[in-house]
């Protein structure tokens, strides 16, 4: 619909027909022009855009450029910064370069000077020190001669101080024998991992002083603190090992061979080392190689220590003039067992005297040996039968006294060497060289002996069947023959000493402690009644001590190794202990005597004559019961006589003969040792195993 416009009055109305159309024409082309350069601006703009952008990334590219650049200069600046302070420093140095090289210029141009000034005053010097060098060599010529001097007086000295030694230890043997002949050594243990198991009582009471003295310093209830010395022939202390006992009781063996008896027992309570003493810690270990040549350990006792000494000594003898016998027994609850015919022991086995006045079991076990190897292995055979039980202080309590006893033959010259009662434990004996004879070591060797086994120990037959010569024929060479001496070595582990309370204990515990404290109080009692020189010497109240009457009266001589337990917990069993080896030193008896061919004995100092050469045979022995040995004699037949004048002129033999050795050991011992009180007597209430 045509629209209509009103114009201003003056002007006509205007065709608006074509107006509008040319208008849209003209707008239409406006926003044609418009659009045309909008998209020319746009496109401009885009232009802009990335020239913008192209403007932007070198403005990025030259601000890294420039950031490199700074860093370049920065480390230009630094180079630069280093290089002046070392110009500096170069400059400084060659400063002082040129300093020290004057200096030292200074310091050439004065050295031959100085030197020519110091050559003066060190040839100056030598001259003076060669002239005192000539002077000390002078000094030093006299000062040789004085130490060559010196050195020829100190070993002069040492030669007597040795000797000095040698006389006094052997004075000193001699007056232990004067003594009576009892010794009495003592042994600390160790302390050990086990004493901590008896409560808290851990300190060590027992303190070795020396050789041969020891104290107690214990607390005893109600009076405190207490030290108590003691006095021993020797004292061991927790740190002597097994051969340093046995190099004090060896010397006693070499008696043996000389005729005298010998019982060497360890006493003390259970766990004090009576066993490791007497056997050591291996006598279980019954795997251990037995050879012919005994493998000796360092912790091996006396009793395997002896029996390798009994055999070297022998070895020094003339061939066949010995041989060696051994038995092992245990007294339990005062019976004799055979250990090495357990069997045969639950029939008592009794002792009885033999014509030559010696103790013996007439059907006990006596095993010919030829070989240390032997002994040890017959003795641990027969440790298998001992009686042990387990106590509160030991697994292995023996609840017996052990006693080995070897036996040595002397034959005179010529004489078989086989005894009628000893069984051989190896090799058929018509191997031998000689019948019966002992044959020396290297043949032994050569007969190639087989190392004993315990198969072979427990098949042997008993005691009775005699030897076979080469010929078939038995060997006896009975021991009463003129000539043959039969001396024994008894080597004793006794049962523990403690005095185990009764109260509780029945049956078989209470009857085996009863017997243990009723024979280790006749032990005592026999020692009192030695001690007090009485007739009656109550050797049968016991079988062990009638079993060991010939090595512990008379003229046998007999050690006693008392073992202690170190520590406080045992410091009541220590004391007893003690007391019983300081009374048992007291024991006073004769000069020992050794036995002879004869069978009489010999005091010690007179002529005798070695048994292997045969001698004087008198028919009549001084009776081997030491209780009545002064005062009765036995003739071959076995009837006593009383002999007092033969006993009397002994006694004056024997007087005769020491005068100048008691002066001397007067003399010699004055100050060394303060007199023995006089001698109490073993007081029977003072035993402990009552
Ligand atoms: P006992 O026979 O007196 O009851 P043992 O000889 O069996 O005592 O000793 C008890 C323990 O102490 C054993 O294990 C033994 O090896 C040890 N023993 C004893 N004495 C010594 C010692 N001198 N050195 C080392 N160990 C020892
Ligand atoms: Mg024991």
């Amino acid at each position: 619909m045509p629209v209509t416009i009103t114009m201003p009055r003056q002007q006509a109305p205007m065709d608006l027909t074509h107006f509008i159309p040319d208008k849209m024409k003209e707008c239409d082309r406006k926003i044609r022009q418009k659009d045309e350069r909008i998209i020319a601006l746009e496109t401009e703009n885009a232009m802009l855009y990335l020239k913008l952008a192209q403007l932007q990334g070198e403005v990025i590219s030259s601000r890294e450029a420039m950031g490199h650049l700074k860093r370049v200069m920065d480390v230009e600046d630094d180079t630069q910064l280093r290089v002046g302070r070392a110009c500096s420093q170069i400059y400084q140095q060659v400063q002082d370069t040129k300093r020290d090289l004057k200096q030292l210029r200074e310091v050439v141009r004065s050295i031959p000077s100085k030197m020519t000034f110091d050559l003066t005053s060190l040839q100056d010097k030598a001259a003076s020190l060669s002239q005192s060098l000539i002077t000390d060599n002078l000094e030093s010529k006299d000062l040789r001669e004085r130490l060559e001097e010196l050195e020829e007086g100190i070993k002069t000295a040492e030669e007597r101080f040795t000797k000095e030694k040698k006389r006094r230890k052997q004075l000193h043997n001699t007056l232990v024998e004067l003594r009576g002949n009892i010794r009495v050594h003592c042994r600390s243990r160790p302390i050990m991992a086990r004493d901590s198991r008896q409560g808290s009582q851990l300190e060590q009471v027992v303190h070795v002083i020396d050789d041969e003295n020891l104290s107690v310093k214990y607390n005893k209830p109600g009076s405190g603190a207490t030290n108590k010395m003691f006095e021993f022939e020797h004292v061991y202390s927790p740190q002597d090992v097994q051969s340093d006992v046995f190099e004090e009781v060896q010397p006693l063996l070499t008696s043996l061979l000389d005729g005298y008896n010998v019982c060497i027992m360890a006493y003390g309570q259970t766990g004090s080392g009576k066993t490791y003493t007497m056997l050591g810690d291996n006598y279980t270990d019954l795997h251990k190689d037995i050879g012919e040549e005994l493998d000796m350990h360092p912790s091996d006792g006396v009793i395997p220590r002896a029996a390798v000494e009994m055999f070297k000594l022998i070895e020094d003898k003339p061939a066949n003039s010995h041989s060696l016998e051994v038995s092992v027994v245990e007294v339990y609850n005062n019976d004799i067992r055979d250990l090495l015919e357990p069997d045969a022991g639950v029939a008592k086995l009794n002792l009885r005297t033999a014509d030559d006045g010696s103790m013996e079991i007439p059907s006990l076990t006596q095993r010919q040996v030829e070989s240390a190897a032997e002994v040890v292995g017959i003795v641990q055979h027969g440790m298998l039968h001992r009686h042990e039980d387990a106590t509160f202080v030991h697994a292995h309590s023996s609840r017996s006294h052990l006693i080995v006893t070897l036996t040595v033959t002397t034959y005179p010259r010529g004489a078989p060497t086989t005894t009628p009662n000893a069984s051989r434990s190896a090799s058929p004996v018509a191997e031998l060289p000689s019948p019966g004879s002992f044959p020396s070591r290297s043949t032994r060797r050569n007969m190639s002996i087989p190392a004993i086994s315990f198969q072979a120990i427990s098949s042997l037959s008993g005691t009775q069947s005699p030897i076979s010569s080469a010929s078939g024929t038995p060997v006896f060479f009975p021991s009463s023959q003129p000539g043959v001496v039969k001396t024994k070595l008894q080597l004793v582990d006794l049962a523990g000493s403690e005095c185990v309370g009764m109260s509780g204990v029945t049956g078989a515990a209470l009857r085996e402690t009863s017997h243990i404290n009723r024979s280790l109080s006749a032990l005592s009692d026999v020692l009192a009644a030695l001690a007090e020189g009485r007739s009656h010497v109550p050797y049968r109240n016991s079988r062990l001590t009638h079993l060991l009457q010939d090595s512990i009266g008379g003229d046998a001589k007999l050690l006693v190794l008392c073992c202690v337990s170190p520590t406080q917990a045992f410091a009541t069993e220590t004391l007893q202990c003690l007391g019983f080896g300081t009374r048992a030193r007291q024991v006073q008896r004769g000069p020992t005597k050794k036995r002879n061919a004869s069978g009489n004995s010999s005091a010690t100092g007179s002529s005798n004559i070695h048994p292997s050469q045969g001698g004087d045979m008198s028919p009549i022995a001084i009776a081997r019961n030491r209780g009545h040995r002064a005062s009765i004699a036995v003739t071959s037949s076995g009837s006593l006589l009383p002999v007092p004048r033969l006993l009397k002129e002994s006694h004056m033999r024997h007087r005769g003969s020491v005068p100048n050795l008691e002066t001397q050991l007067a003399q010699f011992n004055a100050g060394r040792r303060s007199p023995r009180p006089a001698r109490p007597a073993i007081n029977r209430s003072d035993s402990y195993h009552k």
